[in-house]
Parts: C-alpha cells; sequence; structure tokens
C-alpha cells in the first residue's frame, strides 16, 4: 500500500483536529479513506424539460417570475413563500421555506433558476436552491457526500479535491489486469476520479460499475478462501453408504422423488462420499418435501456405519418429525429416537445409553441434542432444520460431537439467491424449487377490516364443511403503543361469535409448554376447530384438515413471515386460503400485500420482499452478517454479484491468484481479514 495514501487526512489543508474527529466519526482517517468516501447521489442541475420529468424527481428549471411572492410566517423563525413561475409554457408554483429575506429579491418577470423536488400532481417545485438569472454558474453535476456536524458540502468537496490533486498519483490498481481488460473496467485512478469529478451520469455508471465490482469480488474472495481453508483443514469422513440399500429405500417411498429432490438428493451425496466435510444449505419452501431428502442423507450414513442427529428448534416440531421419519424408516431396521426436555428418568437414561452403545441409528430433538451428556456412538451426519433459528455457536457444539461429521443445514425461508451467496458464502447451497406434483396452490386474498364480517362468514361456511381455521394475530396482550389485535380479544370475541357451534382455542408464547402441546393435540384431533395463536404455529405445525389461514394485522408481518404462516394451511387434498386482514399505509405496504395474492412462491415472495424492504431488514439488522458495501447494492447489483462469485471461486483454486504479483493487492484484502497469514501459501 501506498504510504502517501495512508496518511492522516490531517495532512490537508484545512483540516484540523476537530475536522480529522468528525471525519474519524465516519470512518475517514487516512487519505485513501477520504478519497474512498464515495458521492451516495449527484445533484444534477442541468435544465429539465418539465414534460418529461416525473412525480417527487428533483430537478432544475428556469423561469420567469410571474407573480408577487406572498409570504406566511408561523412560529418563530419558520416562514413559508410561494411564487408563480412560468417555466416553458407551464405555469408552477415555486414553494421556499424559511427564506424570508428572499422577498425582496425576486422580481417580477426576471428570470430565475430553482432546483428541488417536483410535484407532479400540484404543478409544484419545493425549491432547496434558488439562483438569479440565467444558467447558475459552475458545475452542472455535482457529488454529494454524506456529512457529520458541523462539516458543510462545500468544505468536503474542497478536502476531496485537495486530496486528489496532492495524492491523485499514488492511487494504485488493485485488480488484476486479466479482470480488468475481461470487463472493460477503468483503472483505478481514472475511476475514482470520475466518481468524485464527472461530467456526466453516463461516466458516473461505468466507474460505479468497477467499484461495485471491485467490492464484491474483495468479499467473495474473502468467502471462497475461507471456504477452501475451512475445508481443507478440517478434513471430512469418507462415507461410504450402501447405494443398493439407498435406492431400495426410495423404491419403496410412497411417491417418486421431484426432480428437485433427486439433484439435490445426489449433491448430498456426493459431499459424503468426498474427503471434504460437508458445509451445506438446503432451502426449500414449505412443502418442498425436505424432510425425505433428509431422510435420505441420515439413512446413507447409517448404512455407512454410522449415526445421524436432527435438531429442531421446537419440540413440536421434534415430534413431528420423529414421527415422520419413524413412519419413513417404517420397518427397514433403522432406529430412531426422540430427545427433548420432556424426555426424563428411565426413558432419558435408555436413550442416551442406546445412543451412546451405538443402537440407536438416528437421534431426533430439539437443542437438549448439545448438552453434555449427549454422546454419540459414531456420529457421521448432522442436520440442523430452520438453522436461522439455532446460534452458531449451537451449531458448532452439535457439530463437534462427531468427528468432522458432515453437516446439513435446512431452511424453508427462501433466502433470495443474491443473499443466499453474501450471508452463506462460504457454504455450499442447495434448493429445492420444485413442489410436488399434485400441489393446490392456496387462495391469497387481501381484506380491509371493515370486511371482517364476509371474512367471518366465509370462514364459517369453511368450518361447516368440516374443516378447521388458523387465525393469527401480531401480540399477545393489548398494549398501548400498539393498535393492534391481539390473541386474547380475538379468541374472546370469536368465542363469543361462534357461540356453541364451534369451539376456538387460544396459543401463543406465554402458554406453559404443556399447555401448548395440549391446544395442539385438541386442534390436530379436531377438538378445536379454530386456533386463535400468535406466530408460535410458525414453523412445521401440521394439521392437513386446516384450510383456512385469518391473519389480523397483516401489513406488521414480513412477507417471508407471512409466507411462512400461509404455510400452515394447503396441506391436505382440499383446497385452502389464506386472507390477510390489513390497512397498510404506505404504498410499499400495499404492494406487500398485493405480491401475497399473486404468487404463492416463496422464492418471488422473498425476492420482493428483498427489494422492498432491503438487506438490512430482511434477516433483522443485527445478525445479518451482510457487510456494508460503499458502493455496491445486494439488490440492484446482483449480477455482478454473481459474477464475482464465479470470478472469486475460480481465482481461490487457481495457482496464480496465491503466487502471482498481480494478485498480490488482492491477496492482501484476505490478510488485512485475517484470513491469510502474510507469508507465502503454498
Ligand atoms: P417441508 O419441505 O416443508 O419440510 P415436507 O417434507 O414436510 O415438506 O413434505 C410435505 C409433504 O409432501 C409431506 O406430506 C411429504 O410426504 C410429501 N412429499 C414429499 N415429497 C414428495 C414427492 N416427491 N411427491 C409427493 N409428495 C411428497
Ligand atoms: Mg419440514
Amino acid at each position: 500500500m501506498n504510504t502517501n495514501l495512508m496518511q492522516s487526512v490531517k495532512v490537508l489543508k484545512g483540516i484540523g483536529d476537530e475536522t480529522a474527529e468528525l471525519l474519524a466519526d465516519m470512518n475517514i482517517v487516512t487519505i485513501k479513506d477520504l478519497l474512498e468516501h464515495f458521492p451516495y447521489r449527484y445533484e444534477d442541475y442541468r435544465l429539465r424539460d418539465l414534460a418529461d420529468v416525473k412525480h417527487d424527481e428533483r430537478i432544475t428549471v428556469e423561469g420567469k417570475v410571474h407573480s408577487e411572492p406572498s409570504l406566511a410566517r408561523f412560529g418563530k423563525n419558520k416562514s413559508r413563500m410561494t411564487v408563480r413561475l412560468l417555466v416553458g409554457r407551464y405555469l408552477v408554483q415555486a414553494i421556499i421555506f424559511n427564506q424570508p429575506y428572499l422577498k425582496g429579491k425576486i422580481k417580477i418577470s426576471e428570470t430565475v433558476t430553482v432546483t428541488g423536488k417536483w410535484d407532479q400532481h400540484r404543478m409544484a417545485i419545493t425549491v432547496s436552491e434558488m439562483h438569479f438569472g440565467e444558467n447558475r454558474a459552475g458545475k452542472m453535476f455535482e457529488p454529494v457526500y454524506a456529512l457529520r456536524g458541523s462539516l458543510t458540502m462545500k468544505s468536503m468537496r474542497k478536502y476531496i479535491a485537495q486530496a486528489f490533486n496532492l495524492y491523485g498519483k499514488d492511487i494504485e490498481e488493485t485488480l488484476p489486469e486479466g479482470l480488468i481488460a475481461k470487463y472493460r473496467l477503468p483503472d483505478r485512478r481514472d475511476a475514482l476520479k470520475i466518481m468524485h469529478f464527472p461530467d456526466l451520469p453516463e461516466d458516473v455508471k461505468k466507474a460505479r460499475r468497477r467499484f461495485v465490482y471491485e467490492e464484491f469480488l474483495a468479499f467473495q474472495l474473502k468467502m471462497q478462501a475461507l471456504r477452501k481453508l475451512e475445508r481443507e483443514q478440517s478434513p471430512g469422513i469418507v462415507q461410504n453408504y450402501d447405494l443398493a440399500k439407498l435406492k431400495a429405500f426410495i423404491d419403496a417411498l410412497p411417491f417418486p422423488l421431484t426432480g428437485a429432490q433427486k439433484r439435490v438428493v445426489n449433491e448430498i451425496l456426493t459431499d459424503m462420499k468426498s474427503p471434504y466435510r460437508m458445509n451445506r444449505l438446503l432451502q426449500g419452501d414449505v412443502g418442498s418435501g425436505k424432510t425425505v431428502v433428509a431422510a435420505i442423507g441420515l439413512y446413507a450414513s447409517v448404512t455407512s456405519g454410522r449415526q445421524g442427529a436432527l435438531m429442531v428448534p421446537t419440540e413440536i416440531l421434534a415430534e413431528q418429525h420423529a414421527a415422520s421419519l419413524k413412519e419413513l424408516f417404517g420397518p427397514n431396521g433403522v432406529r430412531c429416537e426422540l430427545l427433548t426436555s420432556s424426555v426424563k428418568g428411565k426413558a432419558r437414561k435408555e436413550i442416551l445409553a442406546a445412543l451412546a452403545a451405538g443402537e440407536v441409528d438416528i437421534l431426533i430433538g430439539t437443542h437438549a441434542l448439545i448438552q453434555e451428556e449427549v454422546a454419540f456412538h459414531r456420529l457421521g451426519f448432522v442436520i440442523t432444520d430452520e438453522q436461522h433459528r439455532f446460534g452458531v455457536e449451537q451449531r458448532r457444539v452439535l457439530r463437534e460431537k462427531g468427528e468432522n461429521p458432515d453437516v446439513l443445514f435446512m431452511t424453508a425461508t427462501p433466502i433470495p439467491r443474491t443473499l443466499a451467496i453474501t450471508v452463506f458464502g462460504e457454504m455450499d447451497v442447495s434448493v429445492i424449487d420444485e413442489m410436488p406434483a399434485g400441489r393446490k396452490t392456496i387462495e391469497t386474498y387481501w381484506a380491509r377490516e371493515d370486511m371482517l364480517d364476509r371474512v367471518l362468514a366465509f370462514m364459517e361456511k369453511e368450518l361447516r364443511k368440516g374443516r378447521q381455521a388458523y387465525v393469527i394475530c401480531p401480540l399477545i396482550e393489548e398494549s398501548d403503543k400498539l393498535d393492534v389485535q391481539n390473541a386474547i380479544d380475538v379468541h374472546a370475541s370469536l368465542t363469543h361469535y361462534f357461540q356453541d357451534r364451534f369451539t376456538a382455542g387460544l396459543m401463543h408464547g406465554r402458554l406453559h409448554s404443556s399447555e401448548k402441546e395440549e391446544v395442539m393435540r385438541a386442534f390436530a384431533a379436531n377438538e378445536i376447530q379454530v386456533l386463535v395463536s400468535t406466530t408460535v404455529v410458525e414453523v412445521g405445525v401440521n394439521v392437513p384438515n386446516a384450510t383456512v389461514m385469518v391473519i389480523y394485522d397483516a401489513e406488521r408481518f414480513g412477507l417471508a413471515q407471512l409466507h411462512q404462516l400461509r404455510g400452515r394451511v394447503g396441506r391436505g387434498s382440499d383446497q385452502s386460503y389464506c386472507i390477510l386482514l390489513a390497512e397498510p399505509k404506505s404504498e410499499v405496504g400495499k404492494e406487500r400485500m398485493k405480491i401475497m395474492t399473486e404468487t404463492n412462491d416463496g422464492f418471488v415472495v422473498s425476492e420482493k420482499d428483498l427489494e422492498l424492504r432491503g438487506p438490512g431488514d430482511f434477516f433483522g439488522k443485527k445478525q445479518s452478517g451482510i457487510p456494508d458495501f460503499k458502493v455496491a447494492d445486494m439488490v440492484h447489483d446482483y449480477r455482478a454479484l454473481e459474477t464475482a462469485r464465479e470470478d472469486a471461486a475460480k481465482l481461490v483454486q487457481s495457482r496464480a491468484f496465491w503466487e502471482s504479483p498481480e494478485y498480490a493487492s488482492l491477496r492482501e484484502g484476505l490478510i488485512e481479514a485475517g484470513i491469510l497469514t502474510g507469508e507465502k501459501l503454498d
């Protein structure tokens, strides 16, 4: 790294301790940091024709003053001035806040240039900058930077210009020539110059493309290098499964595997046979048939003389998985056992002893599986379901219960590909993107709250046919702050509404686990027809006779979560329905409800959710593991992300990457991240 660029920003004229501190707040310490403080947008001062502009756009127009300005003052320092301007053939209203002193300067028939936000409906512009006379002097296209405290845009522009003039010559290329030529990218110095001092928007596009690729490549190289090192440093076990037995098991299933299931099974088996430890994420929408894939993997491990473990987040889910696996394995001699905190005393001791002796082939359970007392005889394959609900630590403990067992993470939360390769970039990803044949799609409707009567009437119609319904509410109890329906209230009013015709049950997270189980049992046995619940039923619950899902305050849920909830119905042979009760306030809120009614495909839902909410909100900010890119945007630049991933994967496999000077600067990134030591690797 060039030492000039590593100097403190204080070497620049005008930057003293105080300014340096403000800059440091934004992680700008060195000249290099300052030069890489990219504009987050550009102010375009080129004059626009009002015929071409869209509502809410920021624009600059030139016009003739057509009326005396009228000024209204309110409060101590607040004012609002309006003045009519003739812009081309349009008469528009210019609105200027808190600059009363301009009143005397605005003269009828004179020309002014204004910049601001355009309101198409009112034919008005909210002015943020105003210049008297034609054509403002200076640049037509200027960078806008993030600022802190007393920093001004003008001084930030000056610091950056100064830094570039003094040290621009020291900027070095970081990408290898081959890739620059391949993608026709501008070199680093030119690109930096254009980002800060562009003439035209088109130029910025080209320069930006370079930095997007550079950021993604650096990030993906870290992921791919980690993946490679992890593989090489934790040799796995070669599992010589019995193919004939596996085939017989698959043939005996009550249904043929879908194409996607077959593909994914092959990916898993290839990993198991390889000397590397499997580290794979299996994604598949609700109902896509992950359980049977898991069963085949577990069975493969059993036929190679090892044990398998399946860890799930809740007891209900553990019980259901245990039941379906026992059914799938039926009479073929594989012993499956369930271990949760409810399995106690003698039964527990027996299971633990049989497990340690290697008599239990497959153990299914909650995090009870990772307690110290649980010892496997020879653990070969570990699956965690709904893996994002477990912490990294819990996953590690389970993995260490065997000697380098193969590990599969399963999730029914469809993660958009862009996010999957970002957050889980160091894993291999398998996707079941096909539903078993003959599935009915769930009909989804969005209803306003004033349509509740009709919704209830519809529910009653279904209940009369012998079906059951879920009613989901966002909170347990009434909260002062949030005006939301709560499960307890809704339960009371539905009990009243259905009188003695149908029974409503209540389920929420504050119930004791034995109470929860009793409610679930009663619902599964159809002793309860309507289950009013918070989102605790989200994962895994399987009651095929339930055909109606009503969700209160649906706008409060994420789309991925709504999709999960919807997946509780549509599990039997009857047509199922999902009704979203929602009063979204914003356009985005309305758009989200519409998406739910238009598609049943979890991947489409999650892609849209990502587009609308952005990557930070998708997983919840804290645990997302998504890096802060300076220029790149994972959603909009996803093609570049994919390209960078492919390139990174190829690079880490090549000898040149680890040895040739051409790649030194990329390797430096890995050293900085602590992935590599400074020494030369073999
Ligand atoms: P999920 O991916 O949500 O865990 P499951 O594994 O629970 O899905 O499967 C949902 C249902 O689909 C189960 O009843 C299962 O038996 C059935 N199923 C799985 N694979 C197939 C298939 N290839 N053809 C038909 N039905 C299948
Ligand atoms: Mg499942």
